[in-house]
This record gives C-alpha cells, sequence and structure tokens, in this order.
C-alpha cells in the first residue's frame, strides 16, 4: 500500500493518530482512562457524560519514516506550546501576556506550522467517522506537499492562528473535537479544531479574497510569532456553539 505523506509503496505503520496523542494528556484521568466528554450536552447544562473510548488512530495510512517525520513536528509542538493555557512552555521562546492575548516570539516557524497543518491534514485523510466532515479538498494535496518538505511556506500561505476560549457560558470547559469547517463573508474556508482551551482556526485560501481586518497581526507568522487571542466569554460561548451544531 502506498503512504498517504510520501506516496510510495511501502510498509505501513498499524497506528498512527490522527489527534496527536500528546494532546490527550491532561484529558486522562488517574487510571488512565480517557475523559470523553459530549461538549454539546455540557453546553446545554446537562452534565458530563462518558464514552467508550474511541480510536483516535488509524493503520495504514503512514510509512515509518513519515510516522517519524510528523512525530518529530509534535515533539516540538508538544515542548514549546501548552494547548490548555495558550501560553509558551519553552522559557526560551519570548511571550507577553495580557488580559485580552498572549504574544510569543521565538517559535520554528516551519516545526510549529507544520505540526498545525498536519493536524487538519490527518483529518482530511482520516477514514474514520468522527473526521468524515473534515475535507481539505485540493488543498489536501497542497498541505501534504508542503508537510512532505518540513517547509510550512509563507506566512498567508494556509494562515494559521490559536485563540483561546473558556468554555461554555464561562465553564471552562476544555475537550478536543473534531474540525468543523464554514465559510467566512470574505469567501473563505476557515477550518477550526478545538485542543483544550485553545482552537485551532486555519484560513485555506482562495488567493483573490481579501482576509479579515487585523488577521496578518494575530497570524503565526514566518517570523515565528503569533498572538494568541483570548476570546470573550459571549464570544466562546457562541464560537463553541457554531463549531458543533457543523459537527453534528
Ligand atoms: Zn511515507
Amino acid at each position: 500500500m502506498n503512504c498517504k505523506l510520501c506516496g510510495e509503496q511501502k510498509t505501513l505503520v498499524k497506528k498512527s493518530h490522527i489527534i496527536s496523542e500528546f494532546l490527550f494528556e491532561s484529558l486522562y484521568d488517574a487510571d488512565r482512562k480517557l475523559r470523553e466528554f459530549e461538549p454539546f450536552s455540557i453546553s446545554k447544562g446537562k452534565g458530563r457524560i462518558k464514552r467508550p473510548s474511541s480510536g483516535k488512530y488509524e493503520g495504514n495510512i503512514l510509512c515509518e519514516i513519515c510516522e517519524n517525520r510528523i512525530s518529530s513536528f509534535e515533539t516540538y509542538a508538544s515542548k514549546v506550546f501548552d494547548f490548555s493555557t495558550g501560553k509558551s512552555k519553552d522559557k526560551s521562546v519570548f511571550q507577553i501576556d495580557t488580559k485580552e492575548w498572549i504574544a510569543i516570539k521565538g517559535l520554528n516557524y516551519d516545526r510549529f506550522k507544520c505540526f498545525l497543518l498536519s493536524l487538519f491534514w490527518r483529518a482530511s485523510i482520516s477514514s474514520l467517522n468522527e473526521f468524515a466532515g473534515t475535507n481539505l479538498g485540493p488543498h489536501e494535496e497542497e498541505i501534504r506537499r508542503l508537510i512532505l518538505g518540513g517547509f510550512a511556506g509563507k506566512t498567508m500561505d494556509y494562515p494559521t492562528y490559536i485563540y483561546l476560549h473558556n468554555g461554555f457560558n464561562g465553564n471552562n470547559l476544555q475537550f478536543i473535537s473534531p474540525p468543523s469547517v464554514h465559510k467566512t463573508q470574505t469567501g473563505h474556508l476557515v477550518y477550526n479544531l478545538p485542543i483544550l482551551s485553545s482552537i485551532i482556526s486555519l484560513y485555506v485560501n482562495s488567493r483573490n479574497h481579501p482576509y479579515p481586518y487585523g488577521m496578518k497581526e494575530t497570524v503565526l507568522n514566518s517570523q515565528g510569532e503569533i498572538k494568541i487571542v483570548k476570546l470573550t466569554k459571549e464570544l466562546s460561548t457562541q464560537i463553541l456553539n457554531k463549531h458543533l451544531k457543523l459537527n453534528l
């Protein structure tokens, strides 16, 4: 079978995570059982529902070399960024934390962006039911090339940002959910992926469409800077509700 990343005919690994395993660390309880939430029920005030742990991994999609390629991006991301706080874990990375945003400088742009892109790409190539709604279309191939080469392109090639939410109505619920997609007023497709308290947003370019005002200041740029906007309680609730409706 052919590896989905390098395209070569090779023996493929039995277990590739679609959403990186390290992101789930804080969702494990003391017995190493994954606490799964049904965010939609919680948003409606119905409390926590446990579901059996479903596989977020898939076999026969990547060869060992490509599995390692992606895992090196994962290792980097896990060392520099905390998706539950929106802050940098790496003390050598410069950070300013205000009430409205967190500015981070000194990230390795290619490695961090390839990691973020790989999450959407993996969801797009996955045949698991929960990712059936994620399809990057013709961009899947372009993003595959970026990840394979380990170069994330220019800042505005598949611009990627991270927002920080605080759950539904300020309940600070952290969860991981498959990406949802919606179309902006300016005609772009945006994929949103909630990871713990972060929402990773990927803009898929229609090159002639203008980007929203202020976007260039917050997006992960090729100098390794990103500004993470902290959403208000109201905006968090609104965005997460929209995400869940598109995902249900
Ligand atoms: Zn491969």
